[in-house]
């Protein structure tokens, strides 16, 4: 008798998600963003935008602000109430304009105007946290990173992927239950799972790719309101 699909180890259950996402959602980490840029700059100013934002809002206001201030530079020196306005739209423009010039600064001063690809510098940038950290690693260099944002806790949990609950501990067993070279890859195409299929109010099993080997079909899992907040950056 086959072993049920539902029975399958972490490991292997987050193996076979991998694999039918990927036929779903083909393509690369940075062919999947849906935050226009076209450099690792303009990619890490996008990320700290998307914040409590949608990508298609983000996407309507990057291009007026790069072609005022297209460079690490230029940024670092905005006028403060300029550079407000043209993020008032995307929510919190006060902290995100504060966030942006402390960042353009911190490239400027520290990194000789270019963007750092290690974890650990991109971290020190003002306004980028490990989730953004990791998407500008996996997004703009094709390096390993798996940005868990709330799509892939709800979809990591719903799927029994991992216990683990912090974002942190989800992104470990994630990295362990999977080649490195898939990170990015997977985090986008749970992002986009979730969004098309498996969204938090009402997951659309009957129509999932994954229905057989979730063991929370059916039902909705709301994630706790302390987790969530703890993915936003
Ligand atoms: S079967 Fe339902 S709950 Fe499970 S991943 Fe698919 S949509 Fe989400």
């Amino acid at each position: 008798m086959p072993t049920p699909r539902t029975a399958l180890t972490a490991r292997a259950r987050t193996q076979e998600v991998d694999r039918r996402l990927e036929a779903r959602f083909p393509g690369s980490a940075a062919s999947l963003c849906a935050l226009r840029h076209r450099n690792a700059f303009e990619l890490v100013v996008a990320t700290v935008l998307s914040a409590q934002c949608t990508d298609a809002r983000v996407n309507e206001v990057t291009p007026p602000l790069f072609a005022r201030f297209p460079t690490p530079a230029a940024l670092a020196s905005a006028p403060r109430d300029e550079l407000e306005q043209l993020l008032y739209t995307t929510g919190f423009f006060r902290a995100k304009a504060e966030h942006l010039l402390g960042l353009a600064a911190v490239l400027c001063e520290r990194f000789g105007g270019d963007v750092p690809s290690a974890l650990e510098d991109l971290q020190r940038l003002p306004g980028v946290g490990r989730k953004t950290a990791n998407v500008v690693r996996s997004v703009a260099f094709g390096l390993p990173g798996l940005p868990v944002d709330t799509h892939v806790m709800r979809l990591s949990r719903r799927l029994g992927l991992t216990r683990a609950t912090e974002p942190v501990g989800i992104e470990r067993a994630l990295c362990r239950a999977l080649p490195p070279a898939q990170w990015g890859g997977f985090s986008v195409r749970m992002i986009l799972h979730g969004r098309a299929t498996c969204t938090a109010r009402r997951p659309a099993c009957d129509e999932c790719v994954l229905e057989d080997l979730c063991p929370r079909r059916g039902v909705a899992l709301p994630m706790p309101a302390a987790a969530k907040r703890r993915t936003s950056r």
